[in-house]
């Protein structure tokens, strides 16, 4: 599983990444097909948009810098050239004045007309206007002129004056620049400069024209070699980057490092190398604890059960991966761990599975897998060699070291005890599935069997299991089907043979086409495993029901009976069950004094505090408790007080043996004594004969429940017992 994951839409241009549940648009276009290995092609740095920009840029600017120059050079010849005309204007005009003065000595006319004209004719003046030095108009050749005399004296002397069309350029020359009393005006033809200005013009365009080319070429160039191709390296190196973050193909960089650019490439070129170091070092931390999560139990730090089973499959292809190699699965499960829990704490209960698992890891051999599997459930799975052939015996060492010595957790001592379950591979299944399973059901047996036991698989277990799976498919039939029947065993009173009520007792009538029809399934074969499944809970209810209503009938024939029915764990513990009884009781009409329920002491034992509420919230409701099979579990007399229980049923087993084991006398005396200190009646179960009666008489005991008065029996057997014997049994003394 990748955490970083790229995709390139090949249809899109923008590359996208994954990064966990986000996704970022990375800004850059990559062409399609495009294959991103660099190469300095001076077509690349020609193509680039950027380039084409500044060599655009810089050629208009190169050109306009040169267009004013040339237009202020223009601008200044012109000048130059009218400055020159108006000196070589001047100078003639005085040596024409010279002269004149000289052949004619009439001041009033200072230029003769030949001379003008010779004048005209020899140089670009075109029109002369003489004037006295007092503005008097002396003289007028050729073009007339624009200047009038008139602006000088008003104030508004112009020196020169240039034609709007450029055509004529007129200039004032005044005494000063003549050295005679005269003031002249000369009109030049300027046309010719035009003509000038226009080649000039012609050359300079196309001057600037080549000069800006000039520039832009170098200037492009010196940017496509010191900057672009640089920046081209670059994109080149980051799209590698984009493209393949964790391992990305950069090249190093060519560019000397000693400039800016240089060193930004080289600062990128490291940047993205790191970025994928990292990239990478977070993507094998991550599958590190990826892994760590899916194949090892967090608590422990052991194998789990996924790890387990591929070690597993590991072993069964044996060192040298061709013969299948033979190992065993010991499955261990920590007696009572449960009680631990339930009265310790979890934290306790913790340390206990961490000290367990350290201890099995340190006392078995490197080439043993020890994994955790559930929650107080470890396996093992070990090679077997020509030393260890035998699983069980390794079974039985790793039970010796769970119990070889108690656990301390904080200041207290814990000994723990397991029940172990041993399978072999091959011999048990060539499927490390099955194998495990197989040590599992081997582990069941130990449990059932009494626990702190090692018990290897036998197929006879297998079948055992499967037999218990189909008990429980018919099971469910039966109670869809009415199989299921209750028989009634009276209860008598010990001290005048009145009957008291009766025990509802289930029975399973199971058709099985033979000549009877069927047979009875005891309870014991069905009961434990409805408990299991939780099956249960449904019958229990239907047996409750049934009872009450049975009890109902006997009570409407003016007989004032109890019935008891037997309550096990799982219906104790169901959340409803005080609703359910009160409108059991309610709709069968039933006084709820005539019902009794009876529940084993180890139901209590669970969770006493939830028992104690629960059987006052229905001794509240009015009927009676009573504590089936007395004597066998572990109650602990202080909490025998707080329940509100009005009979303790002593089991049969100590009366079975009363008369010929004094230890079983004595526990029966002791519990009818009990009973009586703490105001309870006591009931005996399983009286068989005279002699039991005779001694439960002599110590007292109320109500006795046997194979002597009666067994149990159908509805109707019981209704007409009742009413053959009035009520009452015979002979009890
Ligand atoms: P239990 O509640 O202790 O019932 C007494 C058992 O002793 C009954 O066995 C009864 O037939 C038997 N018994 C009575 N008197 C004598 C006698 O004099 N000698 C001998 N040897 N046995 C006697 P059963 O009917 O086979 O029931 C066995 C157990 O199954 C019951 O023990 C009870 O724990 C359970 N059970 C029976 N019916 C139900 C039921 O409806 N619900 C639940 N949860 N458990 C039931
Ligand atoms: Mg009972
Ligand atoms: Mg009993």
């Amino acid at each position: 599983m990748s955490f970083l994951k790229k995709e390139f839409k090949k249809e899109l241009d923008k590359p996208t990444y994954v990064y966990g549940t986000q996704t970022v648009e990375l800004n850059t276009t990559i062409r399609k097909g495009e294959k991103h290995s660099f190469k300095f092609y001076p077509s690349r740095i020609w193509s680039s948009r950027i380039n084409w920009r500044i060599a655009i840029t810089c050629f208009f600017t190169v050109l306009l810098i040169q267009c004013a120059i040339i237009t202020f050079l223009l601008h200044s010849y012109e000048k130059h050239q009218l400055v020159g005309l108006k000196e070589v204007g001047r100078s003639e005009l005085i040596s024409m004045i010279t002269a004149q003065n000289q052949a004619t000595s009439k001041k009033d006319f200072p230029v003769s007309r030949a001379e003008a004209e010779r004048l005209f004719s020899s140089s670009k003046i075109t029109g002369i206007s003489i004037f006295a030095s007092n503005l008097a108009h002396l003289q007028n050749h050729g073009q007339k002129t624009t200047l009038q005399l008139q602006d000088v004296a008003s104030g508004e002397f112009k020196n020169n004056y240039l034609s709007p069309s450029g055509a004529t350029y007129e200039v004032v020359l005044r005494p000063d620049d003549l050295n005679r009393p005269y003031i002249a005006i000369l009109q030049f033809d300027t046309t010719y400069i035009k003509g000038d200005v226009f080649e000039y013009v012609q050359e300079a365009v196309l001057i600037i024209l080549l000069v800006s080319l000039f520039v832009t070429i170098v200037i492009v160039v010196s940017v496509g070699n010191f900057l672009l191709s640089p920046v081209l390296f670059m994109r080149e190196n980051l799209l590698r980057a984009i493209e393949n973050p964790e391992n990305p193909k950069v090249e190093d960089s060519p560019f000397a490092t000693n400039n800016e650019i240089g060193e930004s490439i080289d600062l990128a070129t490291k940047l993205i190398k790191q970025n994928a170091e990292n990239i990478r070092r977070i993507k094998s931390a991550a599958e590190d604890k990826i892994h760590k999560l899916a194949y090892y139990d967090t608590l422990t730090n052991l194998p789990n059960r996924t790890y387990f089973l591929q070690s597993m499959v590991k072993l069964g292809h044996g060192e040298d991966g061709k013969t299948m190699g033979r190992f065993c699965v010991v499955t261990i499960d920590l007696d009572h761990f449960k009680d631990i829990n339930d009265t310790m704490g979890y934290n306790i209960g913790d340390a206990i599975l961490r000290a367990v698992g350290k201890r099995l890891r340190s006392s078995l051999p490197e080439s043993a897998i020890v994994a955790r599997i559930a929650e107080d459930e470890f396996s093992v799975a070990m090679p077997l060699t020509k030393d260890v052939t035998d699983g069980r015996e390794i079974g039985v060492r790793i039970s010796n070291v769970i119990k070889s010595s108690p656990f301390k957790v904080f200041t207290e001592d814990f000994q723990v005890r397991a029940s172990v379950g041993v399978s072999t591979f091959p011999d048990d299944g060539t499927d490390v599935e099955q194998v495990l399973k197989n040590s599992d059901i081997a582990l069941n047996r130990a449990k059932e069997e009494g626990r702190d036991l090692v018990k290897e698989y036998s197929e006879d277990f297998d079948r055992a299991v499967q037999q218990r799976f189909q008990i429980l498919r018919n099971l469910r039939d039966a109670l869809e089907h009415d199989q299921l029947l209750l028989h009634y065993q009276p209860q008598i009173d010990l001290r005048d043979g009145r009957i008291i009520g009766a025990e509802a007792l289930i029975r399973w009538w199971k058709p099985d086409g033979s000549k009877e029809g069927g047979s009875f399934i005891p309870p014991i074969e069905f009961i434990p495993i409805a408990e299991q499944s939780g099956l249960i809970v449904p019958i229990g209810e239907w047996v409750l029901k049934t009872a009450c209503e049975s009890a109902a009938i006997i009570q409407e024939k003016g007989y004032d009976m109890r019935i008891a029915v037997n309550v096990s764990g799982a219906q104790f513990y169901q959340s409803n069950l005080i609703g359910y009884v009160e409108n059991t009781i309610a709709d069968s009409g039933l006084k709820p004094s005539n019902l009794e329920l009876e529940v084993t002491e180890s139901v209590f034992m669970d969770d006493i505090s939830h028992a104690i509420t629960t059987l006052r919230n229905l001794h509240g409701l009015g009927l009676e408790l009573a504590i089936d099979d007395f004597g066998t579990g572990y109650s602990s007399l202080s909490y025998l007080r707080q329940f509100p229980i009005d009979r303790l049923k002593i089991d049969q087993s100590f009366i079975r043996n009363a008369l010929n084991n004094p230890d079983d006398a004595s526990i029966a005396r002791t519990i009818i004594r009990l009973g009586h200190s703490l105001n309870l009646k006591v009931i005996a179960e399983g009286v068989e004969t005279y002699e039991q009666q005779a001694f439960l008489s002599e110590e007292n005991c109320d109500e006795v429940q046997g194979y002597l008065y009666a067994k149990p029996m159908s509805f109707e057997d019981f209704d007409a017992f009742i009413e053959e014997c009035k009520g009452y049994v015979p002979d009890v003394s």
